[in-house]
């Protein structure tokens, strides 16, 4: 019968209930600020919120917010194609076609909607998606529903992306390659500049997920395409709201004109009631502190290194390269979930990973490290973390 498909994710969820640990949908009961919080009851450190720039509680956001809330109300109650274009939307739409420099740009509810939407609509029957091996579930989701051949290129491998390229003969005009800035679940950053290179000598269009890139990478927080010099070479700039700007909804930036034309043909974002004003209003305050405070980021980077080092001179497995998203990957599960639990414990919130979310048969417990980290915090992070090696050697 159709729920029986439900089954073994029931008897996981009951396992984990008689663990006592809710690694998945732990409830935040109060928050402190942007670095702290009450999970399930503990103080804690958030160590695994993607508010890279500590902007969720900048009060300049949360300013911008209130003002739009009394002004335009709370929510739009209606599509962007009907009646949900208020002057906000449009607003923030030339602030990030300015920031890509590029006339186009439409804003989406959701990141996932703004991935998935322009992977379904670009492809279609007889196109393909060339994507990374590693793409998020969104670039899955909409590459699925677009009805294109998928092919899948191994994650972050130029090579092996000339090879599927060079295999596809006259195909490749109409061929979207889809890669991300920075990969969510190891923090590792695409080789930008290999990609736009074997994209410009082969052709195909290229999009670009800068999920947790923007704000991260960049003169102006453009992202990892910006970063490496290569955003000439890029057609679709995706990206969310809900990391560095600390809100939610999710945009498309082009230099390609049909961007009018393919606003008018995405479901998701037609048949869906546009972001509320007061999230329009804090992203476009977040957007405007992103560009113009570099200093945000040096103190991202800085944090982030110190957390990499510092677990990596504990002896963890972590990614390749340090980055904001810094995950200890470990090949128990049984033993992921009892150091989850165990640094919860220890005041320390991280986001626990097990497949298939995480890229190989591994679970991850994955750090986010924020500008609004303080040293304190991050040596109280490695402490808990060191008590864990502590433990696991005695
Ligand atoms: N793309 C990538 C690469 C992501 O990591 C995410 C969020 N985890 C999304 C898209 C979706 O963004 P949102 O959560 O803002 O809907």
């Amino acid at each position: 019968m159709l729920l029986d498909k439900f089954e073994p994710m029931s008897r996981v969820q009951a396992e984990l209930a008689a663990l006592g640990i809710k690694p998945f949908g732990a409830v935040t009961e109060q928050l402190l600020s942007a670095t702290e919080g009450v999970v399930e009851g503990r103080r804690v450190i958030l160590a695994g919120t993607n508010n890279y720039l500590g902007l969720s509680f900048d009060p300049r956001c949360i300013a911008a917010a209130q003002a739009a809330a009394a002004r335009w109300g709370t929510g739009t109650t209606g599509s962007r194609m009907a009646n949900g274009t208020f002057a906000e939307h449009l607003a923030l739409e030339a602030e990030l076609a300015d920031l890509y420099r590029v006339p186009h740009a439409m804003v989406f509810t959701t990141g996932y909607a703004a991935t998935q939407g322009m992977c379904a609509t670009l492809a279609g029957p007889g196109d393909v998606i060339l994507l990374d091996a590693d793409s998020h579930a969104s670039i899955y989701g909409g590459a699925q529903l677009s009805g294109a051949e998928v092919i899948r290129f191994k994650h972050s491998d130029p090579a092996d992306l000339e090879k599927r390229l060079r295999r596809l003969g006259e195909r490749v005009a109409n061929t979207l390659i889809v890669v991300e800035g920075i990969y969510s679940m190891l923090g590792d950053t695409a080789p930008m500049r290999e990609i736009a290179a074997i994209k410009q000598e082969y052709g195909g269009l290229l999009l670009v997920d800068e999920a947790h890139s923007l704000g991260v990478l960049g003169d102006q927080g453009e992202g990892a395409a910006v970063a490496a010099g290569v955003g000439a070479a890029v057609d679709f700039f995706v990206g969310t709201f809900s990391k560095s700007l600390g809100a939610t909804g999710g945009f498309c930036a082009t230099p390609h004109a049909e961007l009018e034309a393919i606003r008018f043909s995405t479901r998701a974002y037609i048949f869906t009631a546009s972001a509320s004003p007061s999230v329009v209003a804090s992203t476009r305050a977040a957007l405007a502190i992103m560009r113009a405070e570099p200093e945000l980021r040096t103190r991202l980077w800085d944090n982030a290194r110190q957390l990499y080092d510092g677990l990596k001179a504990l002896g963890f497995r972590v990614g390749p390269n340090p980055s904001p998203v810094i995950a200890v990957t470990l090949t128990d599960r049984d033993q992921a979930f009892a150091w989850w639990r165990r640094l919860l414990e220890a005041g320390v919130y991280v986001n626990m990973v097990v497949p298939p979310a995480s890229p190989s048969g591994d679970s991850l417990l994955r750090c986010s490290i924020s500008a609004a980290h303080s040293r304190a915090q991050i040596e109280q992070m490695l402490a808990a973390f060191a008590a864990l090696r502590t433990d696991a050697a005695g």
